[in-house]
């Protein structure tokens, strides 16, 4: 493997009260991050002029960095603060994602846990364009959430990830772009990357947060801006013969925010009218602030 940045875009990254460019090395073998997976981020975006919601995300990832047994050094506003200075290091035209990320670099008490006090802090940003809302095709995973009690599934932690990652390989395995994972229980949870809406006679749908997928931000702002339209969201159990049966699917994450879902296992399905809405109210509802 080659160790050049070449193929990355454009990236910046504070740490310890500086602006590097490029994948700036921060750990080594013995940080207890590298050896026992103690990190932490939330994933923000700048597009068009803006960053919805970027207070939230930056909120979270102190409450993810506390609940993985971490010691956040930053205020949520400091984060915010530290994002608009490095955003001008940008073109002002092309999508960033914005990435802030807590890890620990020594193990506490037996070497195992994370010791808070030897926690760091990252931000890092990067050149990442918004995708087109053309819509994606999911399958049922035969991997599941795990709960809160076999994984620290109320924090943003870099170590749920790999479940997620063998869900969507799995899924492109058999020709789908994504993964609809269920949740221990065999109720729909979330795909591998965003949480999951279905739309059936006009209302609709999602997953009630149980503690064992990321109830997402974009997705608590989709409910509300849909309500503020007119559009009711009952949270639910929901099984996959209710998205069988939906009208509509469509996911929402701060990635590519309000995306349609346009096959579901042989079931094709169009691109519907609330998943345009609620993707046109959250373009109106990021450049109204
Ligand atoms: N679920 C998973 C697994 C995710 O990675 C994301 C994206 N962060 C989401 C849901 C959506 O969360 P949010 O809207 O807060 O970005």
């Amino acid at each position: 493997m080659s160790l050049s940045t070449a193929a990355q875009s454009l990236t910046w990254t504070y740490v310890d009260g500086d602006w590097h460019e490029g994948n700036v090395a921060l750990i080594g073998p013995r940080s207890h991050a590298m050896w026992l997976g103690s990190s932490v981020f939330d994933g923000a975006r700048w597009f068009e002029n803006v960053s919805p919601d970027l207070d939230l995300h930056c909120e979270r990832v102190n409450r993810s960095a506390t609940a993985l047994g971490l010691g956040p050094s930053k205020t949520a506003e400091e984060i915010v603060g530290l994002t608009l200075d490095g955003l001008k290091k940008f073109d002002g035209k092309t999508a960033v994602y914005i990435r802030p990320m807590y890890w620990a670099e020594h193990g506490g008490y037996m070497g195992v846990p994370a010791d808070p006090d030897s926690t760091r802090f990252c931000l890092c940003l990067y050149e990442s364009p918004m995708i087109a809302s053309s819509g994606f095709s999911v399958t049922v995973s035969p991997f599941r959430r795990p709960t809160i009690e076999t994984m620290p599934t109320n924090a943003k932690a870099g170590c749920l990830y790999p479940n997620n990652g063998r869900a969507i390989l799995e899924a492109k395995s058999r020709g789908f772009d994504n993964a609809l994972v269920l949740d221990m229980l065999g109720n729909v949870a979330e795909t591998g990357s965003s949480n999951i809406f279905m739309v059936k006679d006009g209302v609709a749908f999602t997953p009630a947060a149980n503690g064992t997928f990321l109830s997402g931000i974009t997705r608590a702002r989709t409910i509300s801006l849909l309500a503020e339209g007119g559009i009711r969201t009952v949270e639910k159990a929901l099984t996959v013969r209710d998205f069988m049966d939906a009208d509509e699917i469509f996911s929402t994450g701060n990635h590519s925010k309000v995306v349609p879902v346009t096959r579901i296992e042989d079931r094709h399905l169009q691109a519907g009218p609330v998943a345009k809405k609620a993707r046109e109210l959250y373009w109106d509802f990021a450049h109204s602030g």
